[in-house]
């Protein structure tokens, strides 16, 4: 299987150069040229076997360059117990008959963004192995939060690798940061951006982009890649858990043979939600993928007019993985709803970056409306929905997974649809202590300390606090550097000692 760039002018490429590079050399996304099909006696047949077991079967249908025992070899290195705190990897929790949760936090950080992650360094090891490349690989990450932490968390002192991860200085939580700048490896490096999450990310991709840098990079022996989620390798291990998750209501006979479903996605660079896209375009029996959005809901516009369009305010909300405008995957969906019409993802890219807009035609938009349904919720909405959930199932959310339950709750009022649901639950309720607690109507006052809140909501609920959370208060603080997008190039230069 061969992998094509969605905007048409780069050289296919093989699985293991695809993780590699991240982006493909002219700017546009790597995609397979082809999408694998599943009968459905196979996806049925899903439901007999372990979490690892389903990666390793719907992995290898993609990473065709890869053997049978190496991708098993990387699954393995990732979903086990010593990075998981259950052995089913992603627990789905049903709330009613009608209503289920798939709990995809129980991984080293306690967000979804961990699914992938702990597959990625295994895959790119094995990659540059495979490709004969000798040279040190140099991850630069910007974050807008949880994937900083899982990235750093995955590589650290994985050799051959070293790991720079940008954070904005204003919007992650406080729990989010001190996760990052305590982290421990010899080969990791930890710098707050002034400014937002674009800040940080239109700073890695220019660093991504500056041939000078990557020349004398080339020249120490290092190359850069990604562990962005516009990453491949990244998209990849995402579609499992649709597909596990169909498997085990159907084994379970929560659903009826041949029965769909829907699953509803806290999105913002719609990178998730795109996993369940392509497990629909597979053949899993998808009703409707249900985007979810917060105040900064470009996308649920998008999805309603056509119009995708970044000129808008920027919100920080307390859903601050969701605060994204420019969402990265989307190139890919609109590759695959026009068949692969290259030159109009380029007509449609340059508009975005130029104009700062694009409209899609009239053919392209309905097949998104067949499949997408789009709401977003407000701050206000969300901590409402958090206590709903509690509440009324003595279960908890956090802010991205209460925005889900929010647009699930008017999805339901809107279309009537009595299709079973599976919410994707995509944080631990305890990285954002302080916002469940005041959802849940406690007094908690701005400036106090957080890991207070951690024990209080542990306190107040029963539930306990994840494994990763727990010593995170006594860890020392490693990384201090707080930097302007400006000299994001110098920082990197000076950690990889390309200056003398
Ligand atoms: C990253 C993240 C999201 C958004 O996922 P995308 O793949 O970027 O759409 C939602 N919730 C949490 C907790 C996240 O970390």
């Amino acid at each position: 299987m061969l992998y094509v760039s969605t905007r048409g002018q780069a050289p296919p490429a093989k699985a293991a150069s695809t993780i590699l590079q991240g982006l493909a050399p002219d700017g546009g996304l790597y995609v397979p040229e082809e999408l694998r099909q599943l009968r459905y006696s196979s996806i049925e047949e899903l439901g007999h076997h372990s979490y690892s077991e389903q990666a390793v079967r719907l992995l290898s249908l993609y990473l065709t360059d890869f053997s049978p025992s190496e991708v098993a070899a990387a699954v393995l290195a990732a979903y086990n117990l010593l990075k998981f705190d259950t052995e089913e990897i992603v627990p789905l929790r049903m709330l009613s008959s009608d209503l289920g949760v798939l709990e995809l936090w129980h991984g080293p950080t306690h967000a979804f963004k961990d699914l992938a992650l702990t597959l990625l360094p295994h895959l790119m090891t094995k990659a540059a192995q495979k490709l004969g490349l000798e040279k040190e690989i140099v991850i630069l990450v910007a974050t807008s939060g949880d994937t900083g932490k899982a990235a750093l968390e995955s590589f650290r002192d994985v050799p051959g690798t070293r790991i720079i991860v940008f954070f904005p200085s204003e919007g992650v939580s406080e729990i989010q940061k001190r996760q990052m700048v305590t982290q421990e490896g010899e080969n990791t490096l930890v710098v707050a951006v002034e400014g937002n999450f674009d800040d940080a990310q239109s700073g890695v991709k220019k660093l991504f982009q500056d041939p000078e840098l990557r020349q004398r990079l080339e020249e120490a022996g290092m190359t850069f890649s990604s562990a962005n989620s516009i990453n491949w390798g990244r998209l990849l291990p995402q579609i499992v858990y649709y597909f596990s998750a169909y498997a085990r209501m159907l084994q379970k006979r929560i659903i009826r043979h041949g029965e769909s479903i829907n699953f509803v996605v806290p999105t913002g660079n719609f990178g998730n939600i795109l996993a369940g896209f392509l497990a629909r375009e597979m053949g899993l029996p998808v009703h409707k993928l249900i985007l979810a959005a917060n105040a900064n809901n470009v996308l649920t516009e998008f999805i309603d007019t056509g119009v995708y369009d970044r000129r808008r305010p920027f919100h920080r909300t307390i859903s601050p993985s969701m605060d994204i405008l420019i969402s990265n995957n989307l190139e890919r969906l609109l590759y695959w709803l026009t068949d692969g019409d290259a030159e109009r993802i380029r007509q449609w890219m340059r508009a975005l970056q130029e104009e700062g807009f694009y409209q899609i035609d009239a053919r392209t938009h309905q097949r998104v409306r067949e499949i997408f349904w789009s709401s977003w919720a407000s701050d206000e909405a969300t901590r409402a929905a958090i206590s709903d959930a509690y509440s009324r199932h003595r279960y908890l959310l956090d802010p991205h997974t209460g925005v889900a339950w929010e647009v699930y709750q008017r999805y339901r009022e809107k279309t009537g649809d009595p299709t079973k649901t599976v919410i994707l639950s995509t944080a631990s309720p305890f990285k954002f202590a302080g916002e469940v607690l005041r959802a849940l109507g406690e007094l908690v006052a701005e400036g106090q300390d957080e890991f207070a809140w951690l024990r209080l909501l542990s306190e107040r609920t029963g539930w306990p606090i994840p494994r990763g959370l727990q010593d995170l208060e006594s860890k020392p603080i490693r990384h201090h550097r707080r930097v302007p997008q400006e000299q994001m190039r110098e920082v990197v230069e000076e950690f990889l000692g390309l200056k003398p």
